[in-house]
């Protein structure tokens, strides 16, 4: 067995000083059963703990470095331009670089306001979309997470068109009434939500390709199927992009589905491992974004230099055939996985889109949260400590996807493919 008697005296330590040891409460690792694993660096697809201990990495800071630890390109340009100063509170052309590819290959996208992470962009895009509307109320789907803004943050109640209540102390009950929680993937829910209150929505925000419960692509129709019913009721369709952004296709889920939303926001991938969000569409609604409109939207740090580098430098490296790549990769690691599953008669089911995996242990097919939950989380669990053993990294959470970077090897792929096999033998064993 692997040994973290380094990761646990650092947590010992932290649990002190950072509300449950950590600064995002995922990095727990609570619900598998271990406690924190401090990294000490990360090189292509490897991370290296400060134990020591050597993993292929799956999560890649939860999605960001789409072409693995400190890719040399990258980090060259941070070192150049950081010996030129690291903020300026004063537009610069690095600002410029990264919004025009981003209005390049992201469809939708006319105007784009650069902030600092997906909670910003999420947030800015919802009162954007209220100013423009001039309406109070939202859906969002359950089990999709948006980040921790207030309007998003609400519980994901049962039944057809639930009001929401807070999901977390701290968020006001007149704020959570504007929000409607209904299953993704679920149409006629959001028809049944738009008959109720049509007059009053002044959004959809969807993950397009759900990632917060799991991966959990859209079935045929659902999003087209938002578009039009968004329309009809003069309502603007947002795509929360902060994780398909730049992620399932070159030009984002947007362009793999072919269905053109009013917002987008983007995070993640967009900033290449630094702190960059992004949220842009139609000029006509991004006009209203202050300083050219009344919608009140700043950030001291918003548009910083080292931040749209690292962006940059990174989409600069994506091309269309990078997408065909990764697609080629997550197919035979899914296969793989799929066949080691069934030889030891693991229940499984494995959504992907794109190079987005989801690995849930349950037979049942997974189109949204409630089916999500039938995952044996104990199993995943379980399975979670073995791979760690074996030096595989994955994301601790049953609901959060496995990622692919330009780095990773096809020889990653089959010693994780024979790595699972290994772990599947032992939770049978
Ligand atoms: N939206 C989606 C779809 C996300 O997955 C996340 C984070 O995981 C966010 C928004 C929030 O982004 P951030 O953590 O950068 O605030």
């Amino acid at each position: 067995m692997r040994s973290y008697e380094r990761s646990k005296a650092a947590y010992q330590e932290a649990v002190t000083l950072m509300p449950g040891g950590v600064n995002s409460p995922v990095r727990a690792f609570k619900s598998v059963g271990m406690t924190p694993i401090f990294m000490a660096r990360g090189q292509g697809a490897k991370i290296y703990d400060i134990d020591g201990n050597e993993y292929i990495d799956y999560v890649l800071s939860w999605g960001p470095l789409i072409l693995g630890h400190a890719d040399p390109q990258v980090v060259e340009a941070l070192k150049r331009v950081a010996e030129q100063g690291t903020s300026f509170g004063a537009p610069t052309l690095l600002e410029n670089e990264l919004a025009r590819l981003v209005i390049e290959r992201v469809p939708s996208v006319e105007i784009v306001r650069m902030v600092n992470s997906g909670t910003e962009a999420t947030m800015s895009a919802l009162r954007l979309a209220r100013g423009y509307t001039k309406r109070n109320k939202i859906i969002k789907f359950e089990g999709s997470y948006h980040g921790h803004g207030d309007s998003l943050l609400i519980k994901a109640g049962s039944g057809v068109a639930t009001l929401g209540l807070p999901d977390s102390p701290g968020v006001p009950e007149s704020v959570a009434q504007h929000t409607i929680t209904v299953p993704y993937n679920d149409l006629d829910s959001v028809r049944y939500a738009f008959e109720r209150f049509g007059e009053d929505i002044a959004a959809v925000i969807v993950e397009p390709v759900a990632g917060n419960m799991g991966v959990v692509p859209p079935v045929p129709g659902f999003l087209e199927g938002l578009r039009d019913v968004t329309k009809q009721y003069g309502a603007l369709l947002i795509f929360d992009e902060v994780m398909t952004g730049f992620r399932v296709d070159y030009h984002c889920a947007q362009g793999y589905y072919g269905v053109e939303p009013d917002l987008t926001c983007l995070g993640k991938v967009i900033g290449g491992g630094l702190p960059v969000g992004a949220y842009g569409g139609k000029a006509e609604i991004m006009e209203l974004v202050a300083p050219s409109g009344p919608v009140y939207q700043a950030g001291t740090l918003s548009g910083n230099p080292l931040a749209m580098t690292a962006g940059y430098e990174t989409l600069r490296q994506l091309t269309p055939e990078t997408y065909e790549e990764f697609s080629r990769k997550a197919a035979r690691l899914e296969e793989g996985l799929h066949q080691a599953a069934e030889k030891y008669e693991i229940p499984h089911t494995i959504n992907r889109a794109g190079s987005m995996i989801g690995f849930f242990f349950t037979n049942e097919p997974v189109i949204n949260y409630e089916t999500a939950k039938t995952s044996d989380l104990e199993l995943f669990a379980a399975y979670y400590r073995e791979m760690a053993n074996e030096g595989v990294f994955l994301p601790p959470s049953q609901f959060e996807g496995l990622f692919l970077s330009t780095a990773h090897s096809d020889e990653d792929i089959e010693y994780t493919i024979a790595a699972a096999e290994r772990a599947f033998a032992r939770l049978r064993g």
